[in-house]
């Protein structure tokens, strides 16, 4: 049997752990695979899906930027993929594309089974309204967290993320500048690209409370400042984004295969190498 064909398409994705992860995934489990990373720029993202097709391509996560595109070229969506209007995970179907989101699912697995933490009711402050912050926010409201406060550079799109939630009584979009005013959230996520992109906005320490937990979704340096800001203001919490890469990848694994990959000992390997952050 020739191995089957699975790739991760992103813009840069030149430094994706996802083909380690996968591979990983592959030995633990005896499924025969080849999973590479494939750079694709957005005017090409297209032409390159077709071709890993036409290849015999059978599956893929996509990655910024192309996570919206992806949702719109599917000939079906899952609800969670449907929910987000992001996909990263897509399943070659007769008909075509079936695209899913498994982000949320993997952040809310890291951060309960992994880290412990009671989402239930947890106050939370969402910073970012990109594919990131659409793909976690409706499971992160299914996991029971309490109120949802979102703010983003772009006021426009935390307006159009919090209306794409619904449930007004529970999700508030905000302004930066209205920060100061909000109290002190249980659970703070930083989703944006910020500190790759020119930093982030000075945020108040009124905003960590005696309970809170820190995440930021991005992993390795970029996750640094954020981390660091969170310790200043008295996170009792703080993790990166590693966690949750391991897990969106085993449930993408999971439903390519059919078969849900143990991810202690690949998430305990690659922190291995960023052992920085367990004190940053
Ligand atoms: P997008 O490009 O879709 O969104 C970027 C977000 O960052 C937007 O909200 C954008 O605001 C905001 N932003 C960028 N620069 C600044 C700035 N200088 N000041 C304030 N806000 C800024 O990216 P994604 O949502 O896909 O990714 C966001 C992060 O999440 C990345 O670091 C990515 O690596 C990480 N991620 C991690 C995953 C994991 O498995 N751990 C999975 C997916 C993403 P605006 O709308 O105003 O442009």
């Amino acid at each position: 049997h020739a191995p089957s064909r699975f790739a991760v398409i992103g813009h840069p994705v030149a430094h994706s752990l996802s083909p380690r992860i996968h591979a990983a995934f592959a030995r633990q489990t005896g499924i025969n695979l080849t999973y590479v990373a494939i750079d694709a720029a957005p005017e090409e993202f297209d032409a390159v899906l077709a071709e890993f097709a036409a290849e015999g391509g059978v599956g893929a996560n996509i990655t910024l930027p192309h996570k919206t595109r992806a949702a719109q070229i599917c000939t079906h969506l899952s609800e969670a993929a449907e929910r987000a209007g992001a996909v990263n995970t897509l399943i070659r179907s007769a008909t075509g594309w079936h695209g899913d989101n498994t982000d949320g699912t993997g952040l809310v697995r890291d951060l309960t089974d992994r880290h412990g933490l009671d989402l239930r009711s947890r106050r939370t402050l969402l910073i970012g309204a990109g594919g990131a912050a659409r793909g976690v926010a409706p499971a992160l409201l299914d996991a029971g967290i309490g109120d949802l406060f979102i703010v983003n550079r772009t006021p426009e799109r935390t307006d159009a993320l919090a209306d794409a939630l619904g449930q007004p009584g529970r999700v508030h979009p905000r302004y930066f500048d209205d920060l100061r005013g909000l109290g002190s959230f249980d659970l703070i996520i930083n989703a944006t690209s910020a500190t790759r992109d020119g930093g982030l906005p000075t945020l108040p320490m009124s905003l960590m409370g005696r309970r809170s937990a820190a995440v930021d979704l991005s992993y390795g340096e970029v996750a640094i400042p954020f981390l660091s800001w969170a310790r200043a203001a008295g996170a009792h919490e703080r993790t990166d984004g590693l966690g949750m890469l391991v897990e969106q990848a085993a449930e993408s694994f999971q439903r390519w295969h059919q078969v849900r990959p143990e991810t202690d000992a690949v998430y305990a390997k690659l922190r291995e190498h960023d052992a920085l952050l367990v004190t940053a």
